[in-house]
């Protein structure tokens, strides 16, 4: 998204004048109302613990008979003897063997429930970085005023600082009056499905219905990548989905001596040319609702595209051609990623296929995606077949509900630098998706603070100021507090 709002800026010389309606009647959703709050914690020690649990190397492989499952277990026993309280107070699950889901029971059933989530489990390190490594990347080093090691951002940070905030309300006596699930899976790295997947089924078996849920997949940066002022927090209200096309050409093969006048390989040439010439439509919804809840904040000139963003449909068609960042956020893309034709140089094909990888804008499925290239092709002898697993896009959270009201309420209360919020399409994938049949509406938010030049989310080095860990469990602690009295004052 980096030069994003510098391009609204160039759109807005374009179309400044005729747009002024709109601009004047256009509603901010943000302002700064909140007065910070300062959240004591009752507990001490509470880097340590998280810095504890980066040294249970709790890694998903590709290959499952790689993982090591009792590292889990081994995870699950350090949580019941670090959260005393938690474990005395709250229901424990234990879903497919190694995933959590603990029930906060709230004192009014009648008030919908909040979903708490995250995942236990955390990526490899890439064989041969380890040296790269200042601190090695399971030794939950704390040093320099960062915790150190894989886990730290992603995604232990979010396990804990949800407990330790529960930890310290159940230490203040706190009973909260809508019941709070904390839901934590144990295969968000390979796709979630036996962890998240799991947990949502048997949530959905109970009948709960969440009023919101909040999981990882944005975070506080600084502005200026966006082309904003001060500090931004990401709170996304979406992700993609993921398509993989097979499209597939059969041939008589032969001597490539004599060939027909098309081969195998040759119809599937024209097939991907068409498909890559040929893009799926631009939808701005996305951009409109996330410039929406950015526009109070914004210079005049961008607040002027922004209320008018619809309108620019032709010309966000344009730079979505010529700016990759872009087309990303306003249509599903398509990648021809893989090809094969015959296996030797002089052998017609008897078989020809490719591989079109899509990554599907909310609006569209794999279905209309499938449907939208089988037409662009428009050739009998090319046949297009889903290939491999694919998600659909999830829905696309409210920015006008208590869920997000409350969220950003939160963050204005304890972050000391005031951050602007804006929402936003996440291109990759989370655990949250499996939540859309109980949940309303989920956000993706982790309360810590990243410089995007050193996004070290499955990198070397992965680390968090120990500062930001801290203000992330009052984080949590504010927003128990706050999804209690939101449904009357989170403005
Ligand atoms: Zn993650």
């Amino acid at each position: 998204m980096k030069r994003f709002f510098q391009l609204i800026g160039v759109l807005a010389g374009l179309l400044i004048v005729t747009m002024a309606f709109n601009t004047i009647t256009f509603q901010s959703s943000d302002s700064k109302e909140f007065e910070n709050i300062q959240v004591e914690l009752a507990n001490d020690g509470i880097a340590e613990r998280l810095a504890g649990a980066i040294r249970i190397p709790t890694v998903s492989h590709q290959q499952v008979q790689d993982i090591d499952y009792p590292s889990f277990l081994t995870l699950h026993r350090y949580i019941d003897e670090n959260f005393p309280r938690v474990r005395q107070s709250l229901q424990k699950n234990v879903i497919n063997e190694y995933s959590l889901l603990y029930k906060w029971q709230g004192s009014d059933p009648n008030q919908q429930p909040v979903l708490l989530l995250s995942h236990m489990d955390v990526v490899p390190v890439v064989a041969g970085s380890e040296s790269r490594w200042e601190y090695p990347p399971f030794s939950g080093e704390i040093a320099d005023g960062y915790i150190w090691g894989r886990g730290t951002l992603d995604n232990k940070q979010g396990v804990f600082a949800i407990l330790e905030a529960v930890e310290d309300l159940l230490a203040k006596g706190h009973q909260p009056e809508r019941t709070h699930y904390l839901a934590f899976g144990h295969d968000e790295e390979i796709g979630g499905s036996q962890g998240a997947g799991k947990i949502a089924e048997y949530l959905k078996s109970k009948d709960v219905n969440a009023i919101y849920a909040l999981d990882e997949g944005g975070f506080i940066t600084n502005g200026d990548q966006f082309g904003l002022p001060g500090k931004v927090a990401m709170v996304n209200i979406s992700e993609k989905g993921i398509v993989n096309l097979k499209l597939t050409v059969t041939g008589k093969g032969g001597h490539s001596s004599m060939p027909p006048a098309e081969t195998a390989a040759s119809i599937l040439s024209q097939a991907v040319v068409k498909v890559s010439a040929n893009k799926l439509p631009i939808n701005t919804d996305p951009v409109k609702k996330m410039l929406e809840s950015v526009a109070g904040e914004l210079p005049l000139h961008q607040r002027i595209v922004a209320a008018n963003f619809g309108l620019l449909k032709p010309f966000v068609a344009y730079f979505a051609e010529r700016i990759p960042m872009l087309n990303v956020f306003v249509r599903t893309t398509t990648a021809p990623t893989m090809l094969q034709g015959s296996p030797k140089s002089n052998v017609l094909p008897t078989e020809a296929f490719a591989i079109v990888n899509h990554r599907i804008i909310p609006g569209e499925t794999a279905e209309s995606v499938k449907a939208f290239i089988t037409k662009i092709i428009d050739d009998d002898r090319v046949s297009v077949e889903f290939s491999g697993g694919f998600g659909n896009p999830s829905e696309v959270a409210s920015v006008d509900s208590m869920g997000f009201r409350t969220i950003r309420k939160t963050i204005k209360q304890v972050s000391p630098t005031d951050p602007i919020i804006i929402t936003g399409l996440l291109p990759a994938a989370t655990d949250t998706r499996h939540y859309g049949d109980v949940s309303e509406d989920a956000y993706r938010f982790i309360y810590a603070e990243i410089n995007m030049d050193e996004n070290r989310f499955h990198g070397t080095n992965e680390r968090i100021k120990v500062e930001s860990y801290l203000e992330a469990v009052k984080f949590f602690v504010q927003l128990i507090k706050n999804s209690d009295a939101a449904g009357s004052d989170a403005g």
